[in-house]
């Protein structure tokens, strides 16, 4: 897109600008913030359109929208009540296909997003509270730069980006590196819609485990990596949806669920079940620790749990 088209974009969708131009970017005050910001008002203009690309973007650093111009325009038509028939540059476009026909749509396949988006945060060495806190998680400097863990310095978190199979972006999760449970997810990021770590697994593999969080994998990774076979990804929370089973049945893997030890993980086994175990008695294994979380387990209780998981399926 060029400037004008831009402009003319952002006049026929009703949104008021000040846009103040880079070669990339066009910022403006977030054309959302009345219903998505904190204070209904973004004085200092956090909202920009990446314009000169190929498929442009969007990006709130305030609200953390995120998507393409498709999403814009969307978002327009819910908060501002702009028909999405819009007009650009002379044009004008009874269907968004006609403007933006790079994208195909679905509502409930989630959003790819540009790798230019884990420019907005810091490689975790450089931030040393940080660093120390996913160094006494015992995450070492090889996981660091496999899973690509960073820092974003705005919102102080510890940030692990999120990639689909073909290793697309599809978000990032973040942790606070306190003991405090403060999490976000970025970008609009539907964790219902994706599993953590799936790019990183041997598409060979059979024996498959499945964890809460992303701090779960990294901590018992180095572990599983010495098992023939093996992987560990996680769902996230302790719930597996319809999408999330979509892609795990894309592995010819018996299935270990290694939920905590409570309510929540047994509701999230169940949820399980119900997509491996009925298919298939025998694909589904539940690895539970009586007395701790499961991340919590040392690597001996972990080795333990799983051979107890492995050979009860190999007796049935
Ligand atoms: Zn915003």
């Amino acid at each position: 897109m060029n400037q004008d088209q831009v402009v003319s974009l952002l006049d026929s969708l009703g949104v008021s600008h000040n846009i103040s131009w880079t070669p990339k970017w066009a910022s403006f005050s977030c054309p959302f913030a009345p219903w998505l910001h904190p204070h209904k008002q973004d004085r200092h203009p956090s909202f920009g359109i990446r314009y000169s690309v190929a498929e442009p973007y969007f990006n709130c650093y305030t609200c953390q929208c995120a998507g393409n111009l498709r999403r814009f325009v969307e978002l327009c038509a819910k908060f501002l009540g702009t028909s999405p028939t819009v007009c650009v540059d002379g044009l004008i476009a009874t269907k968004l296909e006609d403007l933006f026909p790079v994208t195909e749509i679905d509502e409930e396949v989630e959003m790819i997003y540009p790798e230019e988006y884990l420019d907005y945060f810091l490689p975790v060495t450089h931030a040393e509270h940080a660093l120390k806190y996913v160094k006494s998680r015992r995450i070492t400097e090889d996981l660091i730069d496999l899973f690509e863990i960073k820092y974003d310095p705005e919102k102080d978190l510890v940030v692990i980006p999120v990639r689909y199979l073909d290793g697309s972006l599809r978000g990032a999760v973040g942790r606070a590196p306190s003991k405090e449970r403060r999490f976000h997810n970025y970008w609009e990021f539907l964790s219902g819609a994706n599993i953590g770590g799936v790019h990183l697994l041997q598409p060979d593999i059979t024996q498959l485990i499945i964890v809460e969080g992303f701090f779960d994998v990294l901590r018992i990774y180095p572990w599983v990596a010495e098992i023939p076979g093996a992987g560990v990804v996680c769902t996230f929370k302790a719930k597996m949806s319809a999408g999330q089973a979509a892609i795990i049945s894309n592995y010819d893997a018996v299935k270990y669920c290694g939920y905590d030890n409570d309510a929540a993980g047994e509701t999230g086994y169940q949820s399980m079940i119900s997509y491996f175990g009925t298919l298939d008695g025998y694909s589904l294994r539940r690895m539970c620790h009586p007395a701790k979380d499961f991340g919590e387990s040392t690597k001996r209780e972990f080795l333990r749990l799983f051979k107890a998981a492995r050979e009860e399926w190999a007796l049935v």
